[in-house]
């Protein structure tokens, strides 16, 4: 499969005015199907055995939560990335699901070309089969590189999808209970920037500072910002 892929990679190079076989673009076609079949790899990967041997029994019904998960997926319609994180919660009746498990639930069906609606439907439908809670929630952010690099450009906007199964979904208390969890830990531990360059050490990337400061500071830095982007005022020293 891999080398069809690429094949066709070396054929939309020419096309759009490249020229494959120079030093940079030689190996490209391969090195993109062997991303892309990685990217995809969820369509051959089954729930099924990932969750095998990590069910167990136990009395609790007390609600679960595993939050920030991180999510990077392509969307459907223009393959590109999109990405973000994803909170999934479970209310357990009977059964459990090892903790680690959940990220990998939703690995399957995010290496896949997707759409955000979907994926968070899947991942809540997934859990309600293999441990039959109460009740399941999945709350997706998203940043969509469809939007952000083309059409409107919008750089700040993301995308918020919700599923909401079971007693999640009927009873008012318990999905309460869960959207004041959700608050409450976001308050301690979001630290994490998601803008849409977001780098993890800003001192050394400076991109990752620019957009993470322009974020979350007023009109002074954004103005700077500006400056430093149309190339008028030296970046390091503009944000000392
Ligand atoms: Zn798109």
């Amino acid at each position: 499969m891999q080398q069809k892929i690429a094949k066709s990679i070396k054929a939309i190079l020419t096309q759009i005015g490249e020229d494959p076989r120079r030093e940079g673009l030689v190996k490209t076609p391969k090195r993109y199907a062997k991303a892309l079949e990685y990217l995809t790899s969820g369509y051959q990967a089954s729930v099924d055995k990932i969750v095998n041997k990590a069910i167990f029994q136990e009395k609790t019904e007390d609600l679960v939560l595993v939050r920030d998960i991180e999510l990077f997926s392509l969307c459907e319609h223009h393959l590109l990335p999109f990405y973000g994180k994803a909170h999934v919660a479970y209310v357990p009746n009977g059964k459990i699901i090892g903790l680690s498990k959940i990220p990998r639930i939703v690995n399957v069906f995010a290496r896949r070309l997707q759409v955000q609606e979907r994926i968070t439907n899947q991942i809540a439908a997934e859990l309600m089969r293999v441990i039959q809670p109460h009740g399941v929630a999945v709350i997706i952010e998203a940043y969509h590189m469809c939007m952000m690099m083309r059409g409107v450009e919008k750089k700040n906007s993301f995308t918020v999808t919700n599923c909401m199964l079971g007693n999640l979904k009927t009873d008012p208390q318990v999905s309460q209970q869960f959207f004041s969890l959700l608050e409450k830990t976001r308050a301690q531990n979001d630290e994490r920037d998601y803008s849409p360059v977001s780098f993890s050490s800003p001192k050394t990337t400076e991109f990752g500072s620019v957009l993470k400061v322009g974020r979350r500071d007023g009109p002074l830095l954004k103005d700077q910002i500006r400056r430093v982007k149309s190339g008028k005022k030296d970046l390091i020293h503009s944000l000392r």
